[in-house]
């Protein structure tokens, strides 16, 4: 008999609302009580509930039915006021998954959607319902909104995404290459950079740019910095990072937003390894998240951790904390670029510098001393333990502050000699006080992982000129947690 696709009627409602409750038992239970959804249920999709949905001229319903059962289905909703066509349901029971029928309802979905002229779909996803996200994704939804949703007592992140009708997908408009472990990733980063600066003005100028970058070196008291003077950064630098502008400005990461010559390699069905326009190294990559999604390190540590191995020691993997330099907190994202650029990656190798904390398999965490600023080293030859190891020294941190975010921090991953290296900066604040002074006292600096490593951006040239030891040793310790609450944690670890 096969797959049928049919409007919905009304002696489906029993049908529909048992196809709700064992989908949201199957993709939500895991991280949302089932208590909650029950409530949630209880109040939503009561028959009289239904039965108004069913009698709403606005809100379409489709069947799906495989070997005469009733498999799952879809609903649409057109939002007047936002001119909108969404899909608030679209559910299968598990036993019909991965069979085909969902693709087939979003085909008649989209057929539909089309007919009555809408040019977008629209369509939400919880950030951990996994599977449903990657069919959307295979699909062609982009996710580019992030925002709470409340089922009973619990808050989980969900997703909001929508897909140009009868048009190439986004992500195949800026699907360059696509990794697939045939070629290495340093050998496609070098061709896409090459062809991106031929195909795109703004990046090459921005490569044409770094030519002419000044630098100066300073030796600080026990440790090195170089000062780089590069004007281009200053939009980076001066990036409005509070909560109201990450709202209402258009996301520079999201894939809708991207330059139109702009493109680049998918990675691990995730990510979008990209050229950064405003570089700052010779070869200068984002690797950003295909959805618009916080940024945060715990649970992202394992892709950047599989990212430092598969590009080898000749490239390093950096992370900007979202308080502490993320020029896109709301949206998850790294950089990449050559290993062997900052003062700080030659320092840490000495050992009379490194104080072991914890035996970690392969090597250790150790607490660094003398660089001016609070920095930790954690290396092992297990990308698990090293993983876990990071995120448990998060955690004491966490307690150690009382705070429930992520704690302030910028990550450099090294992949030397077999390990794994993580070289790590302990904040207390993103920018120092200067930053905010008017006139002749402003300086802009706005420390980031680059800064903390060693080499300090200042778009300014006032700011280049004048920098000393002093400025800087003293700008390192306003931006530093203090030492004392680093022991507090080194303990909590012991
Ligand atoms: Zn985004």
């Amino acid at each position: 008999m096969g797959i049928i696709i049919r409007a919905w009627q009304k002696s489906d409602l029993t049908s529909i609302r048992n196809i709700t409750w064992q989908s949201w038992i199957s993709a939500y239970s895991s991280f949302i009580p089932e208590s909650d959804l029950k409530s949630y249920f209880d109040i939503h999709y009561t028959e009289v509930a239904l039965h108004h949905m069913l009698d709403d001229p606005f809100m379409y319903g489709f069947i799906g039915e495989m070997d005469g059962h009733i498999a799952g289905y879809a609903r649409l909703f057109f939002n007047q006021g936002e001119n909108r066509l969404y899909i608030p349901s679209f559910y299968f029971l598990p036993e019909f998954q991965g069979q085909g029928i969902g693709t087939m309802l979003m085909e008649s979905v989209e057929a539909f959607a089309i007919k009555k002229g809408a040019p977008e779909l629209w369509i939400g996803v919880m950030l951990k319902n996994k599977k449903a996200l990657n069919l959307y994704r295979k699909v062609g939804f982009l996710f580019v909104r992030e925002e709470p949703f409340t089922m009973g007592k619990t808050t989980v992140s969900h997703l909001i995404g929508y897909k140009k009708l009868g048009k190439n997908t986004f992500l195949n408009e800026k699907s360059y290459a696509i990794y697939d472990e045939r070629r290495s990733l340093p050998e496609l980063y070098i061709e896409l950079l090459s062809n991106q600066k031929k195909d795109w003005h703004e990046l090459r100028e921005g490569y044409e740019s770094l030519k002419h970058t000044r630098e100066r070196a300073l030796s600080c008291r026990g440790f090195n910095v170089r000062l780089q003077y590069n004007p281009r950064r200053i939009k980076s630098s001066m990036a409005e990072v509070d909560k109201k502008n990450m709202t209402e400005r258009q996301c520079f990461l999201c894939l809708d937003h991207l330059p139109q010559s702009q493109q680049g390699i998918l990675y691990r069905n995730d990510y979008l390894i990209l050229c950064n326009p405003m570089p700052v190294f010779s070869a200068h990559f984002t690797i950003s998240h295909l959805d618009h999604r916080h940024q945060e390190i715990d649970e992202s540590i394992d892709t950047f951790l599989a990212l430092m191995e598969e590009l080898g020691p000749s490239w390093m993997v950096l992370y900007n904390g979202p308080r502490c330099g993320a020029s896109a907190p709301d949206h998850l994202h790294f950089q990449t670029a050559p290993s062997g650029q900052m003062p700080i990656e030659k320092e840490i190798q000495e050992e009379k510098r490194l104080t072991l904390m914890t035996q970690v398999d392969g090597g250790g965490l150790y607490h660094a001393k003398k660089l001016g600023r609070e920095v930790i080293l954690l290396e092992g030859d297990d990308p698990s333990i090293v993983g876990s190891a990071f995120k448990g020294f998060l955690n004491g941190l966490k307690m150690v502050l009382h705070i429930d975010e992520e704690p302030m921090v910028n990550v450099i991953g090294l992949y030397q000699e077999n390990k794994w290296r993580l070289v790590f900066f302990l904040r207390r604040k993103h920018r120092p006080n200067a930053f905010f002074k008017e006139g002749d006292e402003r300086m802009v600096v706005s420390p980031g992982v680059i800064d903390m490593g060693g080499l300090l951006i200042t778009p300014v040239e006032r700011d280049f000129n004048r920098l000393d030891t002093l400025a800087v040793e003293s700008i390192y310790r306003e931006v530093s947690l203090e030492g004392e609450v680093v022991k507090k944690v080194i303990d909590t670890m012991g």
